[in-house]
Order: C-alpha cells, then sequence, then structure tokens
C-alpha cells in the first residue's frame, strides 16, 4: 500500500467493510482497506447464513473480497491504533505505518464477548471455543454447553447439534430474546437441552474441558454439567478503541452517526456492528458499508 492521500479509507474488512470498499472503489474513489486479520469479520465463523441474504459466511466475504481486489482496491494487514484530523485530511495509525485520508468508514465491527469466568481462558483451544462451525466436528457424539438465549446461542447451538449428543443451552433468563423462528427451529432439536434461569461459574478439567459448574439464580444452588466443548454466545462488543474519545459512543461503546453515517469527527464515518443503532443483520451491514461511501462520495465531490 503507497502511503500517499487516499480519497478514502475503510477500516475493516467484514462484510460492512467489504461493502463499502465496493462502492466507493465503483463510483471511481481511490480506495485502501486496512484489516487486522482476515476479511470477513464475524460472518466468516457462519456455516450458513439465514436471512435475506442466505449462504456460506465464508463464501460471501470471499466473493466480495474478490470483487473488491479486482476493483483496485488496495488492502493492507495491520492493526489501526490510531487516528487524528489534521487540516483537510486525516491521519491514520497502525502499528507499522500512517495513512492519510480524505475520510475514513470505519468498520472494524464487533468481537464476541467473553463470561470472563474461572477456565475460560485456561482452556482455550482445550474445550473452550466460539466458533461451532469450525469445531463443531470434534464434538461427535459429546457433550457440550452453549451460554446465551439471544440469535448467536440458538443459532449457534444448532449448528453444534449436528454433531454433539447434547447441547445444554444454559441461558440466565426464563425466555429467549432470540427470534421466534430460530425459537422454533431450537425447540424442534431433540439434542438441544435448555437449562433456563442459570449461570456458567467455572469451567473445570484437567488437560481439557471435563465439566462446568453453574448455578441456578432462583435458588441459588450450584451444580456440575459433565461437557467436553464450552461455547458462550452472549453478544458483542464494538472493535473502536483506535476511535478519539471525542467521537460520542452509546451505552455499548457502539458509534454514535448521523443518519448519514457521519460521526461527530468531520470525515469519520461508521457502519456495520461498530455502529450505534445497527440492525444486527448481514443486509443491513451491506447497506451501511454502501450507504457510507455514497456519503463520502457526495461530500468529497461537494
Ligand atoms: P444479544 O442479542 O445481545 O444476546 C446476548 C444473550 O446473552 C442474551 O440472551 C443475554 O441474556 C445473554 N448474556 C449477556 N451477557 C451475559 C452474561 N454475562 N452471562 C450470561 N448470559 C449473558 O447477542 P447475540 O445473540 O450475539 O446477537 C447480537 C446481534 O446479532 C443481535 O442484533 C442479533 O439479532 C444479531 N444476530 C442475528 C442473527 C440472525 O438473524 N440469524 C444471528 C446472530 C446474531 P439476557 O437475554 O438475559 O439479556
Amino acid at each position: 500500500m503507497t502511503k500517499s492521500l487516499y480519497d478514502v479509507i475503510i477500516i475493516g474488512t467484514g462484510i460492512a467493510g467489504l461493502a463499502a470498499a465496493r462502492h466507493a472503489a465503483q463510483s471511481g474513489l481511490r480506495t485502501a482497506t486496512i484489516e487486522a486479520l482476515i476479511f470477513g469479520g464475524l460472518i466468516a465463523n457462519i456455516g450458513e447464513v439465514d436471512g435475506e441474504i442466505s449462504g456460506s459466511g465464508t463464501d460471501l466475504a470471499a466473493n466480495l473480497a474478490m470483487e473488491v481486489a479486482d476493483l483496485g482496491v488496495e488492502n493492507v494487514s495491520q492493526t489501526v491504533t490510531g487516528m487524528a484530523r489534521t487540516d483537510d485530511q486525516l491521519s491514520i495509525a497502525t502499528d507499522a505505518g500512517m495513512y492519510h485520508a480524505r475520510a475514513t468508514v470505519v468498520a472494524s465491527g464487533a468481537r464476541l464477548k467473553r463470561l470472563g469466568i474461572p477456565g475460560e481462558a485456561e482452556f482455550e483451544y482445550k474445550g473452550v471455543s466460539q466458533c461451532a462451525d469450525c469445531d463443531g466436528p470434534f464434538y461427535q457424539d459429546q457433550d457440550v454447553i452453549v451460554v446465551g438465549g439471544g440469535d448467536s446461542a440458538l443459532q449457534e447451538a444448532m449448528v453444534l447439534a449436528r454433531f454433539a449428543k447434547t447441547v445444554h443451552l444454559i441461558h440466565r433468563g426464563e425466555q429467549f430474546r432470540a427470534h421466534r423462528k430460530l425459537i422454533d427451529a431450537v425447540a424442534s432439536h431433540n439434542n438441544i437441552v435448555p437449562v433456563w434461569s442459570t449461570i456458567a461459574e467455572e469451567i473445570l478439567g484437567g488437560e481439557t474441558v471435563t465439566r462446568v459448574r453453574v448455578r441456578n439464580v432462583s435458588t441459588n444452588a450450584t451444580s456440575d454439567i459433565a461437557c467436553t466443548g464450552f461455547f458462550a454466545y452472549i453478544g458483542l462488543q464494538p472493535a473502536c478503541e483506535f476511535v478519539p474519545a471525542e467521537v460520542e459512543r452509546d451505552g455499548k461503546g457502539c458509534l454514535v452517526t448521523n443518519a448519514a453515517l457521519q460521526t461527530a469527527l468531520p470525515g469519520v464515518y461508521a457502519a456495520g456492528a461498530v455502529r450505534a443503532g445497527h440492525g444486527g443483520l448481514l443486509a443491513h451491514a451491506m447497506a451501511e458499508g454502501k450507504a457510507a461511501a455514497e456519503a463520502i462520495g457526495a461530500e468529497l465531490r461537494g
């Protein structure tokens, strides 16, 4: 990636970032992307996407990434560490250099939250995972635990149910907050067992996970559930530490934008899961990425 002035730098190559990069490049803007990991973001972990846009998450992301590369968008594999506005341009710092653009789209998405309980870090890759599609086949005919009551937990519990003998779906509440369609689909799986009003307190084992200590929040009673796999899907946290503190965040830490997806820092736009008010679906990420690129095109053309 050359270090001259870009029209737009897209931070993150999840679906929102790739959609923004595609539209910006198609509009004739000199565009670059910066990505710390691999393209696709969280969707790359989803075997079968559900909704208006369907198919394998990896295939969707790969096709979009290929289109973006064919349009001549340059990509740099570095971690963004900060950004600042000077006169009429933005300086974007990474762990390996400094890049300049007239505008940027922060599309750095979100990470899966962790429970932060004892054993979670210790048993990572030894039974603790957050990728049901990648690791599900390792749990053939075994017992696993999924924690959470939202769309992610229910969707991933069904992925694991294809392999596991039993999926204990532990939820702290008394009803799932996931979409009705997913709740009904989970109910039709005999090997998914909801465990209501319960929290996971500690992951236990030797070399690998063998059981999880849980507490019923109504009775306060603790018990152990034997299992070899543990998957927590308890929501997302936005990945935007590098955005200056003066850019307003909502209660979840997501970047606040106006209707044109512009933050309070001139030239800085946000799209996808990092943005406050993001709808959460793949179709929303695609639409927001495109809309941010459109708004930047309009702004730069004056
Ligand atoms: P979410 O909707 O925020 O749900 C998080 C779940 O985890 C909730 O049930 C919550 O319990 C529980 N939870 C949170 N913190 C916890 C803790 N410390 N201990 C135990 N449980 C905890 O998160 P998500 O399911 O990852 O979904 C994120 C967004 O992506 C949503 O907008 C969702 O619609 C979207 N999404 C959509 C699809 C789809 O349409 N197919 C698939 C995946 C995700 P409470 O309910 O008690 O708060």
